[in-house]
C-alpha cells in the first residue's frame, strides 16, 4: 500500500502548498511505513520537478495531455482516483485549496474512502484507526475526526504544516489515464489571473484593510506596506462590495479563508463573518482607532490609533530596519 499526494501547479510552477503536502505526506509515510508517490497533472518546469525530491518524495507520476492543460474538476478527480487504484494507494492527500475542495469529495466517492477536509494535524494511528484534527465551523472550533475505513482522502489546510527540505533522489514515470468524454462537459476556456503579486491563499503574510480606510484612493499605503513585507493584500467584504478592491481580495466567511503566518488587519472591525476566514492565522496584528473594536479580542498584537498616521510610520520603520 502507498500514499498518493496530488500537487498543484500554476502555469508549470508548483504552488507553495505542494511542498507542505509533500512534507506532510512524507511524515505520514514514515508513520505508517508506506511509500509516498507524487502526482502532477499538466506540464511542470524542471526546477519544480527537482524540488519534489528535495522535499523527500522519491517518485513522481507525471500526466500530460492537451485535454488537461486547464483544471477540469470531474476529469482530474477521475484521474487521481484512477492513479490511486493503479498504484494501490490507500491514502490520497491533496491541498484544501479551491481546486482541492472540489476534488476531494469526488475522489472519496470514487474510491469508497473516508474524507477529512481541512486537516491541520498529522494523524495518530492506532489499530488501523486514524485520528486527525481539522477545523470546523469556519475555524471557530477544532473537530477530532476518526477514520475507520481502509481508504482515506485528506485535504490539508494551507500553512498548517511547515514544508521541510529532506533531499532524496527522484524517479519519474509518465502515466496515460483513461479520459472519459463525460468528464469534460464543463470546461474552463481561459484563466485571467487577478494579479501577478503574491497569491493570497499561498501568502505567508497578508496585509488586509477595511472600511476604516475611507476610500479606494487610500490603498497606496496598504500596497506599499504589502510590497515591503512581501505580503499579499486582502480586504473586508464591504470594501470589495463597494468596488474599492477586487473581489479576489475579499476574505471571510463568504470570501477566501486564509491562514498566513502573519495577518495584519487595518481599519477592520473584526465582525464574526470576517474572523471566520482569518482566525487560524498564526499571528494577528490589529490596527484600529477604536479600542473596543472586536478584532482586538483575537489579536496577538494591537495598535490603537489612526491608520493614516500609523501605516506611514510603520512603512518608514520597516524600511529603516531593512536598510540596516
Ligand atoms: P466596519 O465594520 O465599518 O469597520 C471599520 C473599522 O475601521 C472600525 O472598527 C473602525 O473603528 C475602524 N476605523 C475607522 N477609521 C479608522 C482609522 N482612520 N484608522 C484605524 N481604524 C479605523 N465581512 C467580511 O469581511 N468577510 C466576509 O466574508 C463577510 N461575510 C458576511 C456574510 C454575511 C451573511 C453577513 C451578514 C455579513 C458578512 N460580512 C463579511 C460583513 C461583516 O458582518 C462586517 O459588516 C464587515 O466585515 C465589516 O467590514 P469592515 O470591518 O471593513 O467595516
Amino acid at each position: 500500500m502507498s500514499i498518493l499526494v496530488y500537487i498543484e501547479n500554476i502555469d508549470g510552477t508548483l504552488k507553495k502548498s505542494a511542498f507542505e503536502l509533500l512534507t506532510y505526506a512524507r511524515a505520514i509515510g514514515e508513520l505508517t511505513q508506506q511509500d509516498v508517490i507524487a502526482l502532477n497533472i499538466g506540464t511542470v518546469d524542471a526546477s519544480s520537478v527537482n524540488k519534489i525530491g528535495e522535499y523527500g518524495v522519491e517518485k513522481l507520476i507525471q500526466i500530460d495531455s492537451e485535454k488537461l492543460t486547464q483544471f477540469v474538476n470531474q476529469a482530474y478527480a477521475s484521474i487521481i482516483a484512477e492513479v490511486a487504484q493503479h498504484i494501490g494507494a490507500n491514502t490520497v492527500i491533496i491541498a484544501n485549496s479551491f481546486n482541492g475542495k472540489g476534488l476531494a469529495p469526488r475522489i472519496a466517492t470514487k474510491l469508497g474512502a473516508a474524507l477529512v477536509d481541512g486537516a491541520i494535524s498529522l494523524p495518530t494511528v492506532e489499530n488501523d484507526v486514524w485520528k486527525i484534527k481539522k477545523t470546523a465551523f469556519s475555524n471557530k472550533a477544532i473537530a477530532h475526526t476518526e477514520l475507520h475505513t481502509s481508504k482515506r482522502v485528506i485535504t490539508l489546510t494551507p500553512n498548517s504544516f511547515e514544508a521541510k527540505v529532506n533531499p532524496v533522489s527522484l524517479t519519474m514515470e509518465t502515466y496515460d489515464p483513461k479520459l472519459v468524454d463525460g468528464d469534460f462537459s464543463t470546461l474552463i476556456k481561459n484563466i485571467v489571473r487577478a494579479t501577478d503579486k503574491v497569491a493570497l491563499p499561498d501568502a505567508d503574510i497578508v496585509v488586509s484593510a477595511g472600511r476604516g480606510l475611507k476610500g479606494p484612493e487610500n490603498w497606496g499605503m496598504i500596497e506599499e506596506l504589502a510590497a515591503i513585507l512581501g505580503a499579499a493584500t486582502a480586504c473586508s467584504k464591504p470594501v470589495s462590495d463597494a468596488g474599492w478592491r477586487p473581489h479576489s481580495e475579499h476574505v471571510g466567511q463568504t470570501g477566501l479563508a486564509v491562514s498566513p503566518k502573519l495577518y495584519i488587519a487595518i481599519g477592520i472591525s473584526g465582525a464574526i463573518q470576517h474572523l471566520a476566514g482569518v482566525s487560524s492565522s498564526k499571528t494577528i496584528v490589529v490596527i484600529n482607532k477604536d479600542p473596543e473594536a472586536p478584532f482586538f479580542k483575537v489579536a496577538d498584537y494591537g495598535i490603537v490609533g489612526d491608520a493614516f498616521e500609523i501605516i506611514p510610520q510603520l512603512i518608514e520603520a520597516i524600511k529603516t530596519y531593512k536598510n540596516n
